[in-house]
């Protein structure tokens, strides 16, 4: 490792100083001599997916990128970060989410996703919670995501009342994460849908440079209805329709592919957006892909509820666009680098293929660009190319769970934690910073968050 001049070790440590408390000196943050920058854009760095570049800075001005690059001149008024012996990456995109579903973690642990909605969800429903119930399990969330290196929450809310709506969406905007959510409306004939979308959107998202509206919907025969209005407004506003499809083995009696097609929902092309496709067939995979649509792969979910593995190379063969999802309550966590470490190991155990698809490479690609592309929000976000949005992370590596940097980007797979991010910017503000959040009390989050729970349980059957 090669050692700094004292004036720049000085000028590290007053950076670290203002850094750490959250505030810029002036107009930006100069991240200098990281161990590695994993940029995401192939024409920087070394020219491999990754982007790679070592011993290297990182500037953000206001809230983008200004420079990637070795030994930048520092602005005036830019605070230092020392990145030395650290990772620096695009934040992660979590691109199908429920954040209010952390009030039910660990709950039928022991179940499908049919019974786990019936004995979990159905739960939180049945108890009719208050706007700060829900606001206090959805802040629990985004703080979990924060934490573990994520900059873009795509956030989907099903059938539930106003009061919900207010308090999830309110925890998403306070978090200051970037974030798209789709709302579902609380009628199974549609009826309401609209009034909730005009509600989110005046109330949360027209006046937020960092939301963004889809809308939610689920096909399956009984709720067909919803899925013509759903499909017609999102064409009518121009937004994603977000959907859950093929998810459980039982989801194949329900004819979902067909469910859509009969209401309006492939006339969304790219603006189709399905999780999980578990139980796809050759065919399914080819309608998506002449769809355009994309993926949120949520291997976590999948493997809690025994809800089977993703086709994931045969997707990504088929050139449809896949984004990592942490999937709310049936994940239990916010945990990116768990999330990627068994989208790698199932197709591994699965395939018997070490070097199958998708690689370590692919994955932190798909946890990164790979999201941004399935949101279609790849020019904003998911790489460290100059003028994107300064949606950014620091990995410290040397640490009992990860230390000695050996194989650094292998290592963000086998042995990334939350614990691990040492700043979270998102359009260049910090979020996290020298390894604490910034302006959150932990403590009075987890209280709201417990208290909220122990009035929700008795309605859950655990
Ligand atoms: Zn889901």
């Amino acid at each position: 490792m090669r050692r700094a001049p004292i004036g720049i070790v000085l000028t590290v440590v007053i950076g670290v100083v203002a850094a750490g408390s959250g505030q810029a000196l002036g107009g930006g943050y100069l991240i200098r001599h990281a161990a590695l920058v994993l940029t995401m854009d192939q024409s920087l760095g070394d020219g491999s997916l990754l982007g790679q570049l070592e011993d290297a800075d990182v500037l953000m001005v206001d809230d983008k990128i200004a420079d990637v690059g070795v030994n930048l001149p520092k602005p005036s008024g830019t605070s230092v970060i020392d990145g030395r012996g650290m990772i620096v990456m695009p934040g992660f995109v979590d691109t199908h989410e429920h954040a209010m579903q952390s009030i039910i973690r660990g709950c039928a642990a022991d179940d499908t996703v049919v019974g786990w909605l019936a004995r979990c969800t159905s739960g939180i429903r049945a108890a009719n919670p208050t706007e700060s119930e829900m606001y206090a399990a959805a802040r629990l969330h985004t703080v979990g995501l924060i934490d573990s290196g994520v900059t873009t929450v795509n956030d989907w809310i099903g059938r539930f009342l106003t009061p919900v709506y207010r308090g999830d969406v309110r925890a998403l905007v306070d978090s200051k994460l970037r974030f798209a959510v789709a709302v579902f409306g609380f009628a199974t004939d549609g009826s309401d849908l609209a009034a909730t979308v005009n509600l989110v959107k005046q109330e949360f998202i027209d006046q937020n440079p960092l939301a963004t509206l889809q809308i939610a919907s689920s096909p399956n025969p009984g709720t067909a209805a919803h899925v013509a209005v759903a499909s017609q407004l999102a064409l009518s506003l121009g937004v994603k329709l977000h959907v859950h499809l093929l998810e459980n083995i039982a989801d194949l009696a329900s004819n979902q592919l067909q469910v859509l097609q009969n209401n309006g929902a492939f006339a969304l092309g790219r603006d189709l957006h399905v999780a999980h496709f578990v139980h796809a067939s050759d065919s399914d995979i080819a309608t998506i892909a002449g769809l355009n649509a994309s993926v949120a792969h949520n291997p976590l979910s999948n493997m809690r509820l025994a809800s089977g593995i993703m086709r994931y190379p045969e997707i990504q063969n088929a050139g449809i666009r896949i984004g990592l999802g942490l999937d709310g309550g049936t994940n239990d966590t916010t945990d990116m680098f768990n999330n990627m470490r068994v989208a790698v190991g199932l197709q591994r155990a699965k395939s018997l293929n070490a070097l199958g698809t998708p690689t370590i490479v692919e994955v932190l690609r798909a946890a990164t660009l790979g999201g941004a592309e399935v949101l279609d929000m790849e020019s904003q976000i998911g790489s460290l190319t100059p003028g994107k949005q300064a949606d950014v992370i620091v990995i410290d590596p040397r640490v009992l769970n990860f230390a000695p940097s050996v194989a650094l980007v292998n290592q963000l797979i086998t042995n990334g934690q939350p614990q691990n991010v040492k700043y979270v910017f998102v359009a260049g503000k910090p979020l996290k910073s020298n390894g604490n959040l910034v302006g959150v009390n932990v403590g009075t989050v987890i209280k709201d968050a417990q208290a909220a729970a122990d009035r929700i349980a008795p309605f859950l059957v655990p």
